[in-house]
């Protein structure tokens, strides 16, 4: 069998490498309760026997496109829904998604002349921390909704009870959304002489207006190649990461097998795995689950991280400096970067290593308005972008990705923009789950910006 497929991993059992396990006897944060549940047991045998989502080949791909972004060869874009939704898993949803994170791709590949490595968050993109184990309305509480892998978000009693069928449905939800991702991106979408067609479908709005000509004059470069006698056959196709927060341990231990290669264990639920803010602690479970596996891995860092804790979790996710395995995201806020960014990369660079910088400009940003809503201003985001270029460009260091909650479809949840979303519009079109999303138009309004700093 591996003879004939030397990619699929699917064989060794899942105990059979003891260091996969270590992570159950170390602190976790923000999991379910549920190891009780009579149908936990099942689901995670479920689990353990499903094919890969992604092949092990593809995540060693990824980490090789990924040290050409730690040598500034290349950039690195992340992009999708803060939450995937089951219900939002459908052909349309899905493929707005990944049309604006193509027009935001090709913006930045055409603005700066450099590969963009391409990554959804998505496909796996279920399981959310929450700042409060509970949540009371009007007088009740309940259980807070942690993601569709875990609960539903209806404010009822049924609808938040921790079930481990969701898993064996993320999984299965998973497998679609990739399926659709991969025929978009292989199936003949995704070609760069289609530019202009990939704006069809979404509201006009002024960033929209500014693709269009953008893709006008990709059109006639594209023409004036063939006319050249140019061979295309690298303008066919395009490669799609997908990624995700590896929150769920059971989740990701499930998903994880042994590639028949190497004998090394991959997190086959998504290419690039990362650990949230408030997982990332140094001794517990999660830092030592994905030290394990072969995937890229990223942690967020906010404006509280230490050059000690930096320094410490290169030394435990990335202990033979190998560029493109660790990607450090960044999320200050905007009022902090500048002050509070630097003494990381000049930490870093001192130690000598090399790691992705990425900038998440939308978590330290998130501010509630009476209304209720949570939301972010497009101003802060573009200030913490601006702040995350200045920044490297001081330092020397190069600013490798950006990393942004988006969607495709023409929701109001982040204030402002060219064509500016205002409050009054929550009311009608804001229906994200957990936190607000750039749309179509603010998405392509940041990779126009970024464009900008990186063409400099
Ligand atoms: C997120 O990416 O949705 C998230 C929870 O981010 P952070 O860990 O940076 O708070
Ligand atoms: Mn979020």
């Amino acid at each position: 069998m591996s003879d004939l497929f030397p990619e699929t991993t699917p064989s060794l059992t899942p105990q059979n490498l003891p260091e996969l396990d270590e992570w159950r006897n170390l602190k976790i944060d923000q999991q379910p309760t549920w190891h009780d549940h009579p149908d936990f047991k099942a689901s995670i045998n479920e689990l353990n026997s499903v094919p890969p989502l992604v092949f092990a080949g593809e995540i060693d791909r990824m980490r090789k496109n990924l040290a050409e972004v730690a040598e500034g060869r290349a950039f690195f874009l992340q992009g999708g829904d803060c939450a995937e939704t089951f219900a939002g898993a459908t052909a349309d949803r899905i493929s707005g998604r990944i049309k604006t994170l193509l027009q935001m791709a090709v913006v930045l590949t055409y603005g700066a002349s450099m590969p963009v490595v391409k990554m959804g968050r998505m496909a796996g993109q279920f399981s959310k921390p929450r700042s409060s184990d509970t949540e009371t309305r009007n007088g009740v509480t309940l259980p807070s909704f942690r993601g569709e892998m875990v609960n539903g978000f209806d404010f009822t009693e049924e609808s938040r009870v921790q079930d481990p069928k969701r898993m064996v449905q993320g999984y299965h939800t998973s497998a679609s959304t990739l399926n659709l991702a991969r025929s978009f991106t292989t199936g003949g979408f995704a070609d760069l002489r289609l530019v202009n067609q990939w704006n069809k479908g979404f509201t006009s709005n002024p960033a929209h207006a500014r693709y269009e000509s953008l893709a006008s004059e990709i059109d006639r470069a594209l023409k004036f190649m063939e006319a050249c006698g140019a061979d295309f056959d690298a303008l066919k196709t395009t490669e799609l990461y997908t990624g995700h927060e590896g929150l769920l341990l059971d989740y990701e231990r499930a998903l994880t097998r042994i590639d028949s290669r190497t004998g090394r264990p991959y997190d086959t639920s998504g290419h690039f795995i990362w650990i949230g803010e408030r997982t990332r602690g140094l001794d517990d479970a999660h830092v030592n689950f994905l030290s394990k596996v072969n995937n890229p891995i990223g942690v967020k860092l906010g404006p509280t991280t230490t050059v000690d804790e930096a320094l410490t979790l290169i030394d435990k996710l990335d202990p033979e400096r190998e560029p493109g395995r660790l990607t450090f995201i960044t999320r200050m806020g905007a009022s902090k970067i500048r002050e509070n960014l630097p003494k990381l990369v000049e930490g870093v660079q001192n130690e000598g290593a090399k790691v992705v910088w990425v900038t998440d400009p939308m978590h330290g940003n998130t501010i509630s308005v009476p209304s209720g809503y949570k939301t972010r201003k497009f101003d802060d985001v573009v200030d913490e972008v601006r702040g995350f270029f200045e920044v490297h460009e001081a330092l020397g260091s190069f600013p490798g990705g950006i990393h942004v909650e988006m969607t495709g479809d023409d929701v109001a949840e982040c204030l402002g923009g060219s064509d500016p979303i205002e409050e009054a519009a929550f009311a009608d079109r804001y229906e994200t789950l957990c936190d607000p999303r750039l749309n179509h138009q603010q998405s392509l309004e940041i990779a126009f910006l970024v464009a900008e700093y990186l063409s400099r």
